[in-house]
C-alpha cells in the first residue's frame, strides 16, 4: 500500500517536518540509514517478526508496523530469531496478559545469542501502568513500549532505541489524532480490515477497552472510501469495516455520515465483492442498517451481535442498555427481514452477581435465537473497571455453566451447520487446506470454512462451491461447474 511512498526521494538528514505523517517518513529514512549499516557490519540481512495478539483491530494495527518496517528495510522473518520481535498485545482478559509474559523469557534467551535485537511490546496492555511498571522490574531486557495512540510513530520510536540504547517507553492516555496515509503491508492480498472509528464510550462494566483504547472518535467517510479504493485497485476483494461499535459511527464527524450511510458508499466501490463488518452493538443497531444489509448483495450474510448475558438483570449491571426481550427482538427482526443471515454472538459466563435464574436466561437465549456460532468467556476481573469490585461469581460455580453453555451453542451451531448442505454458494479462497494440500479452504458469505478440492492459483478468487457435507463448524464441497 501506499503506492506514492519513496523514501529514496527523502533526505534522512532534513529538516523534521512539523505533520505527520511527513514526519515519521523522516524517521523511516533515518532507520534505514541505521539499518543498512547495521546489514553492512553483520553481513546479513535484518529479519523482523511483529505479531498481532487478541481481535481485528490488533491485527490491523500490525499490518501498519509491518507496512513501516518494510519501509525502513526489514525482510520478514519466520520465527522469533530475528532482529525486531514485535508483540501487540491484547489486555481483554487476564489470560492475555498472562500469555505475553510467559513468552518474553524465551525472547531474552534469544537476545542473549543476538544482542542487536529489539523487543518491543505494544497495544492494550502497555495502556496500563502496571503492566509498564512490571516491564520495566522484571523484563529490563525489552527496549521499547507503546500503546495504541501512537503506533504511526513505530519509525521514530525505534529511532531513538538505535540511537540511545536505552529502553523507551511511550504510552498516551488518549489522543484525538488520526494519522492516515502509513504504510501497510496487508497479511492476505485478496482481504483486509479497515478502521472506521477507534476506542469505545460505551464503558461496559467488565471491559477494559473503554480505558486502554481511549475515547470514541470516527475517521471520515472520505479517508475511509480513499482506503478502500487503494486496497480494491491493490487486489483486495473483501473488506472488514473494523470498530469496537460500529453502529455508533459518525458520532462527532463535522459533516455527519450514519454507519448505514457509509455501508452504501462502500458498496459502490468496484472491485470489492464482499463487505463485512466487526462489531455491532445490539443498542445502536438501526432499522435503516438492517434494510441496508437485506438490499444489498455485498454485504456478507453474517452479523456478529454480541448479548453477553440474557438475563436483563445482568445486562443492566453489565450497562449493556437492553434487555433480555429487546435483543430477543433484534434478533428475530434479523431473522424475518433476512432469514440468509448468520447470527452469532459474544457471550460472558459468571458476571458477579450471576445467579442460576440469570445463567437459564442466558440458555434461553441461545436456545430462542440459536446462534450460527458463539464466543463463550468465563468472566475475567479487570482491575480499574467497576465490576472488578463486585462480588465475584466463585470459580466452582462458573465452570459447570460455563461447560452447560458451550455445550448447546455447540450442538445448536452444528445443527445449523447441517442446514447448508445442497446449496451453491460464492466461497473466497484464502489458502491451501492446512490438513491436506490437494484441498482448498474459503469462507462463505456468512463466515462458515468450506474445504474442497481445487488448484491454488484460485486463492483470493471467489469461486462458487456446492457444499456436500455439513462437518458441524465446517463444510466440504466441490467446484461448481454449473451442471
Ligand atoms: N466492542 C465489542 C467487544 C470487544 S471485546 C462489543 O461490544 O461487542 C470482545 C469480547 O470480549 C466482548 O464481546 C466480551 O464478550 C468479551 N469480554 C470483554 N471483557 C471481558 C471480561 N472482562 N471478561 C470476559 N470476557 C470479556
Ligand atoms: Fe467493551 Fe462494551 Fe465498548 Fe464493547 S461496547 S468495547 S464490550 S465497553
Amino acid at each position: 500500500m501506499l503506492d506514492t511512498l519513496n523514501l529514496d526521494t527523502i533526505d534522512p538528514n532534513s529538516r523534521l517536518p512539523e505533520n505527520e505523517p511527513m514526519r515519521q517518513f523522516v524517521f523511516m529514512a533515518k532507520c534505514r540509514e541505521i539499518l543498512r549499516e547495521k546489514e553492512q557490519r553483520l553481513g546479513r540481512p535484518l529479519k523482523a517478526s511483529l505479531q498481532a495478539f487478541g481481535c481485528q483491530m490488533s491485527a490491523n494495527d500490525v499490518q501498519t508496523l509491518t507496512g513501516i518496517a518494510k519501509q525502513i528495510g526489514f525482510e520478514e522473518a519466520d520465527s522469533e530469531e530475528a532482529d525486531l520481535v514485535l508483540y501487540n498485545t491484547c489486555t481483554v482478559r487476564e489470560n492475555a496478559n498472562e500469555r505475553i509474559y510467559g513468552r518474553l523469557g524465551h525472547l531474552h534467551s534469544l537476545k542473549k545469542k543476538n544482542p542487536d535485537m529489539v523487543i518491543a511490546i505494544s497495544g492494550c496492555m502497555m495502556q496500563e501502568e502496571t503492566e509498564i511498571e512490571t516491564i520495566k522490574k522484571v523484563y529490563p531486557f525489552v527496549d521499547l513500549v507503546f500503546g495504541t495512540h501512537n503506533v504511526y510513530k513505530f519509525a521514530e520510536l525505534l529511532y531513538t532505541v538505535w540511537t540511545t540504547g536505552k529502553m523507551v517507553v511511550d504510552v498516551w492516555k488518549d489522543s484525538p489524532l488520526i494519522v492516515e496515509n502509513l504504510p501497510v503491508q496487508r497479511k492476505y492480498p485478496f482481504k483486509t480490515g479497515v478502521n472506521i472509528s477507534f476506542g469505545c464510550d460505551n464503558f461496559c462494566t467488565y471491559c477494559i477497552v473503554p480505558y486502554v483504547r481511549g475515547r470514541e472518535k470516527s475517521r471520515t467517510p472520505e479517508s475511509i472510501l480513499e482506503e478502500i479504493r487503494r486496497h480494491a485497485d491493490s487486489g483486495a476483494v473483501e473488506i472488514m469495516l473494523l470498530g469496537q461499535n460500529v453502529n455508533s459511527y459518525g458520532k462527532g464527524l463535522e459533516t455527519p455520515c450514519s454507519f448505514p450511510e457509509l455501508l452504501r458508499r462502500v458498496e459502490e466501490i468496484d472491485g470489492i465483492e464482499r463487505i463485512r463488518f466487526m462489531t455491532s452493538h445490539p443498542k445502536d443497531l438501526s432499522d435503516e442498517l438492517i434494510q441496508v444489509m437485506k438490499e444489498s448483495d455485498k454485504i456478507a450474510r453474517h452479523l456478529h451481535l454480541p448479548m453477553q448475558s440474557g438475563s436483563t438483570e445482568i445486562l443492566k449491571k453489565m450497562n449493556r442498555r437492553y434487555t433480555k426481550e429487546q435483543y430477543l427482538e433484534l434478533a428475530g427482526k434479523v431473522r424475518r427481514e433476512i432469514p440468509d443471515m448468520a447470527i452469532t454472538t459474544d457471550i460472558i459466563v459468571g458476571f458477579p452477581g450471576e445467579t442460576e435464574e440469570d445463567f437459564e436466561d442466558t440458555m434461553d437465549v441461545v436456545r430462542q435465537v440459536r446462534f450460527e456460532g458463539a464466543f463463550t468467556f468465563i468472566y475475567s476481573r479487570r482491575t480499574g473497571t467497576p465490576a472488578a469490585k463486585w462480588e465475584q461469581v466463585p470459580q466452582q460455580v462458573i465452570q459447570p455453566r460455563f461447560d452447560r453453555l458451550l455445550k448447546e451453542v455447540q450442538t445448536i451451531a452444528a445443527e445449523k451447520c447441517a442446514l447448508g448442505t445442497g446449496k451453491v454458494e460464492k466461497v473466497l479462497v484464502e489458502s491451501l487446506d492446512s490438513h491436506d494440500e490437494k484441498m482448498l479452504s474459503g469462507r462463505l458469505s456468512n463466515n462458515m470454512m468450506v474445504h474442497f478440492p481445487g488448484p491454488s492459483c484460485l486463492i483470493g478468487q471467489m469461486v462458487p462451491v456446492h457444499i456436500t457435507e455439513a462437518h458441524g463448524f465446517y463444510y466440504i464441497g466441490e467446484m461448481w461447474k454449473g451442471r
